[in-house]
């Protein structure tokens, strides 16, 4: 299996460094079987560097103390399914629920980090924590998973930078700036409609505007996925670096609200300043976010589930006990198990938006693994099924090349613009911006 794996690496990766029309016509001339070979979706899928920026297995290894060497269990990612679709990259989520762990974010952070560490550490031969675009590729080479983390959600630094640069030490690679929960210096797509919230003037706060510049230093990917609208423009004329989404789709196709317009679509691609070469958006594999047909079907069928939850709670409260955040899930995964899964097409064609709108070097993949109760698209389970996209992306015309980019290359480049800018920032006096540096 390995050694099939580096045969087809070695025949795909060299018309990769060949560019020009010519050159490659020239290869067909001369080896025509051999071209059929290297371009099989199957030969470009292996020879991938295949990043997904976003699994929330991580609560698993905590809660349920599941292992990546366990079977899915009804969830989406392990060991086995990341080899057998070649998942070369995952950042593990570092997500705390806002409400369960109030007063406590930075513990329940630092508990969610060591997880991941865990996993990294107890699974030597197929696992490697990663923390710069290098240790993707030496995991690559390897044929290891690279282990990164994102942290999902502003609220788990508390209002300090410190934290954060101590989350950067931990090798915290990404922080998306707000959760579904606005956190007093960035606000959130999830609550911006509740006047109950307090938010921001401009989308983010002064302190706001220095956690996103103390990113930028760091070395940080500045995340936008989730952000209010407001808070994504401020952030793009804030930041120094390209930004990313880590998981999110395109509004035109889908009207989710944690979807992105076309316009700011285009603003991802141009994010990091004049010299840079574009941010990155990771396609959200959510059927709520994917479909508007899905999304119709699960707006349709909210009273109901609002009421099987009430009535759960009532149920609960009158035997005295607490319902958890596992209950409820339990109970909307019922729920949305009823709704026809959208068609695979519908994924692809979310790629294919953003690709067309912003440009095929600003377009990945950001599956939200663990993180939906099972709705994705048909036939997505795993990344076992990865290469199901890398198929139907060249079904649809698109080349080994920009499938490579698609697939990682976009993030790996976004990720080294990011360090790039980071050690310019280091070298540079820190402009003070609040007067809160701690
Ligand atoms: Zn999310």
């Amino acid at each position: 299996m390995r050694i099939r794996l580096l045969i087809s690496l070695l025949l795909v990766s060299l018309p990769a460094f060949l560019s020009g029309q010519s050159q490659a016509h020239k290869k067909t001339e001369k080896a025509p079987h051999k071209m059929t070979r290297q371009t099989s979706p199957e030969a470009v899928h292996n020879s991938a560097i295949v990043i997904d920026t976003h699994a929330d297995t991580t609560q698993r290894f905590v809660d349920e103390g599941y292992d990546m060497s366990d079977p899915l269990n009804g969830g989406n990612l392990n060991l086995e399914t990341a080899k057998k679709g070649n998942l070369g990259a995952e950042f593990f989520s570092i997500w705390v629920e806002p409400n369960l762990y109030k007063g406590h974010y930075a513990r329940r952070t630092l508990i969610l980090i060591d997880a991941v560490k865990q996993q990294a550490a107890k699974h030597p031969k197929d696992m490697m924590l990663a923390t710069s675009p290098e240790d993707i590729e030496k995991a690559h080479r390897e044929h290891k998973l690279a282990a990164l983390m994102g942290i999902e959600g502003g609220h788990s630094i508390e209002d300090s930078l410190a934290l954060l640069r101590d989350y950067y030490d931990l090798g915290v690679r990404y922080m998306t700036l707000t959760w579904s929960n606005s956190n007093g210096w960035a606000d959130s797509s999830g609550d911006i409609d509740d006047p109950a919230v307090p938010h921001t003037q401009e989308g983010l706060s002064e302190f706001g505007k220095d956690v996103v510049y103390e990113m930028n230093r760091l070395g940080m990917m500045v995340d936008v996925s989730h952000v209010s609208d407001k808070t994504f423009y401020r952030t793009l004329v804030i930041s120094r670096a390209p930004a990313i989404a880590s998981h999110s789709g395109a509004r035109a196709l889908c009207d989710a609200p944690r979807n992105m317009t076309d316009d700011m679509l285009r603003a991802i691609a141009r994010s990091g300043g004049q010299d840079s070469k574009g941010g990155v958006v990771q396609v959200n594999f959510y059927s709520a976010f994917v479909s508007q047909a899905y999304r119709n079907a699960q707006k349709a069928q909210k009273p109901e589930v609002d009421k099987a939850i009430a009535d759960l709670k009532a149920k609960a409260r009158a035997e005295g006990r607490q319902l958890t955040y596992e209950d409820i899930s339990r109970m909307e995964r019922d729920f949305a198990d009823k709704i026809p899964r959208p068609p695979l097409s519908d994924l692809i064609d979310q790629i294919d938006h953003i690709a067309k709108v912003a440009g095929v070097d600003h377009v990945g993949l950001g599956s939200d693994f663990d993180g939906v109760d099972g709705q994705t698209p048909q036939g997505m389970d795993s990344p076992a099924d990865l290469p199901k996209i890398t198929a139907a992306l060249m079904e649809r015309g698109y080349s080994a090349e920009d499938c490579r980019k698609i697939l990682g290359g976009n993030l790996l480049r976004v990720f080294r613009e990011v360090q790039t800018v980071s050690k310019q920032l280091q070298s540079e006096d820190r402009p003070k911006i609040t007067d809160k540096q701690e």
